[in-house]
């Protein structure tokens, strides 16, 4: 009945050439051969459980890996009580390359070309393939670890490879064996040498490989690569040795939520990797409709340490019917990279390469239904537990400002759970929507500063004209800032518009306090000349000296020309060589200071380098007040020294 048993036969070709290679490679990450058997003992698992739905009869003990190991016989074994394979089976499935992966990983590494690809070549011979290969081996190195490549990697760790298979249901039980050299062989062995249902893989170890005898590494391996799999993994040390549990073989976010308590999914959120506080916001759902898919998200409590790395990477596990495919999936845009997930698939292809993975469209579509949901659940929170929102983007914030610029699509959105300091909420907290419900008479924008940091930003002279008029102004201390509120239109049809910016249209909005209305000020033509002087003594520092809207209390400060670029971000430009040169300020003033109304009286005086001093220095301080430096520091020590010589003079 069966032909397959009896007799030694030969791998396909393909085989044997991934067995040459298996052999061969010097592969350092061995580790996966794990992994691979215990996947596919947890899918003979499933296969019986799908199996058992039409016949009860094959209805199964509970599903269990065993892995055990021999030291004396130098062996390891991964036995399953799963649908095992018939002599047929064994040699059909562990005779050709089932895994797609696998075929994946034969072309990438330039062993197997399609027919087609070169018709004219005469066939080689055994020999030539084998040279080829020897050569493709270096490049293979690095491939291997990218894929799943199955059955066959058992080879990369074992000198030959016996498997025992009972199907489940059958009363016959066959044998496997291969040294992983071309051939293999299949014999009938008796029930009782055979699991009562179910594989055995029995690895005998090469004399490089037997450190996968030591039960710690094998856990280690287990716990980090495969604690997912829905089958429990248990452990015997030793031959006669009780076994041990490693993993229960549940994987959580498999549960319906109900049954899951807070501090399982702490406990779950923790094993992610380097976090350990609580998270922050946890959501876990179920798509359904087009594709299929489970996600398990947490926002962390606090930020993680790399959440200012360069590379600016999210990671998070993708699972594919609960096996592990990689644990550093892009699977978030970046915007979105300090939350930690787990999303598994029902859809995508197991066993392909990770890269495949990576650009398939399915991920495509899982990546923007992710997002699009966690960003759902942050405006929930921000209606409902708005404490717990205001943390999170305490937290977050400068990362999710980054999907202000790079999804504009995303940004009405994002502008519903942003948060910011303003000039009359330092402290932060506070909406666009409530900054926009508390517009003054007669306010045509949304106000903002950028700048370094919020407590500065909060003293600059820029914002007294803003103050005296109740306008409030947002602080914007991060770098990000000054690209989204640049490429952002508005919101709820009012335009951003920087302070620092051109000449301040704030006149129209009334004073708090109405007396201050009409400061007494020097005649026109005095401040007219002090201005021309002031132009000719600061020349090209500045594009022009004006009076100014938006001082009270300082005697000047500096803003961009009409129509320039924002100063802040000009000077980011400039400081990542994006810029050739910044283009010059001008320098307001306040002609109501009292130092300006001295200046005006000075403009005619004998001392022409006590005024060109002072002018000078006011200009230096308006730089210092927007935490930049004198624009040259011994000049302006010098200028300061005189002038304190002075005043000290006059006050003996
Ligand atoms: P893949 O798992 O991607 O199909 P593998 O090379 O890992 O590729 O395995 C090849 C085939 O061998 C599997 O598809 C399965 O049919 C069979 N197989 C491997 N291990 C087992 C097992 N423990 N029980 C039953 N069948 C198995
Ligand atoms: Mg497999």
């Amino acid at each position: 009945m069966v032909q397959a048993v009896g007799e030694v036969q030969a791998f396909r070709a393909d085989v044997a050439k991934l067995l040459h290679l298996m052999v061969h490679s010097v592969y350092s990450d061995r580790d996966i051969f794990l992994r691979e058997l215990l996947s596919n003992a947890a899918d003979a698992c499933e296969k019986l459980r799908y199996e058992a739905l039409a016949d009860p009869g094959l209805a199964a003990a509970p599903f269990l890996i065993t892995i055990a190991i021999d030291k004396e016989a130098g062996t390891l074994a991964i036995e399953d009580n799963g649908i095992g394979m018939s002599a047929d089976e064994l040699a059909d499935q562990l005779g050709t390359i089932a895994s797609s992966g696998t075929r994946a990983f034969l072309e990438r590494a330039g062993v197997l070309r399609t027919p087609a690809a070169e018709p004219d070549e005469a066939p080689e011979s055994e020999a030539d393939t084998l040279e080829r290969d020897a050569s493709a081996d270096a490049r293979s190195l690095d491939l291997v670890g990218q894929f799943g490549i199955g059955f066959y990697s058992a080879f990369m760790v074992a000198d030959h490879v016996d498997v025992v298979s009972r199907r489940a249901g059958v009363t016959e039980a066959f044998a496997w064996r291969s040294d992983g050299k071309g051939t293999f062989s299949i014999e009938p062995r008796t029930l009782s040498e055979a699991p009562a249902q179910g594989t055995r893989v029995v690895l005998h170890l090469s004399s490089a490989a037997k450190d996968y005898l030591e039960a710690t590494r094998i856990e280690r391996i287990v716990r980090e690569h495969s604690s997912a799999l829905t089958v429990p993994i248990e452990l015997r040390e030793a031959v006669g040795a009780e076994p041990r549990r490693l993993t229960d073989g549940s994987a959580l976010w498999t549960k319906p939520k109900a049954t899951i308590s807070a501090e399982d999914y702490a406990e779950f959120y923790h094993s992610l990797g380097g976090v350990f506080d609580e998270p922050a916001l946890t959501v876990h759902w179920r798509a359904e409709g087009r594709q299929e898919y489970t996600v398990l998200a947490f926002v962390p409590g606090s930020r993680p340490f790399d959440l200012f790395d360069p590379a600016r990477q999210g990671r998070g596990k993708l699972y594919v019917r609960k096996v592990l495919i990689t644990d550093d999936a892009e699977l978030l845009p970046r915007w979105l990279r300090f939350v930690r997930l787990v999303v598994d698939s029902a859809d995508l292809p197991l066993n392909v390469s990770r890269e495949m993975i990576q650009e398939s469209p399915l991920l495509g579509a899982i990546k923007k239904g992710v997002a699009n949901r966690i960003l759902q659940e942050l405006r929930k929170l921000a209606e409902t537990e708005p404490e717990k929102l205001d943390a999170i983007w305490n937290n977050f914030g400068v990362v999710l400002k980054e999907g202000l610029y790079e999804e504009p699509e995303r940004r009405d959105a994002l502008f519903e759970i942003a948060r910011f300091s303003t000039s009359t909420h330092p402290d932060g907290g506070r909406t666009l929507s409530a900054y926009v419900a508390g517009l003054k008479t007669n306010q045509t924008a949304i106000y903002y500063l950028l700048g370094e940091d919020a407590k500065r930003l909060a003293a600059s002279p820029q914002l007294e004209g803003f103050r005296a008029r109740g306008i409030e102004v947002l602080l914007l201390p991060d770098p990000v800032d000054a690209f989204w509120v640049a490429s952002a239109v508005g919101f709820d049809g009012k335009p951003f518009k920087s302070v620092t910016q051109g000449a301040a249209d704030i006149k129209a909005v009334p004073l708090l306090d109405e007396k201050a209305e009409t400061p007494s000020e020097p005649p026109a033509a005095g401040l007219a000349t002090l201005y021309a002087l002031m132009k000719q003594v600061l020349g090209e520092a500045v594009a022009d000296v004006r009076a100014s809207d938006r001082l009270s209390e300082s005697p000047a400060c500096l803003v961009a020309a009409d129509h320039g670029p924002d100063r802040r971000l000009e000077r980011m430009l400039a400081e990542h060589g994006r810029l050739g040169a910044t283009s010059k300020p001008v320098l307001e003033v306040n002609p109501a200071h009292p130092l300006i109304k001295s200046l005006v009286g000075m403009v005619s005086a004998p001392d022409k380098r006590k005024v060109e001093d002072v002018i000078w220095l006011v200009l230096d301080e308006a730089r210092l007040m927007e935490g930049d430096t004198p624009t040259s520091a011994s000049e302006f020590a010098a200028r300061l020294t005189r002038i304190l010589v002075d005043a000290c003079a006059a006050a003996e």
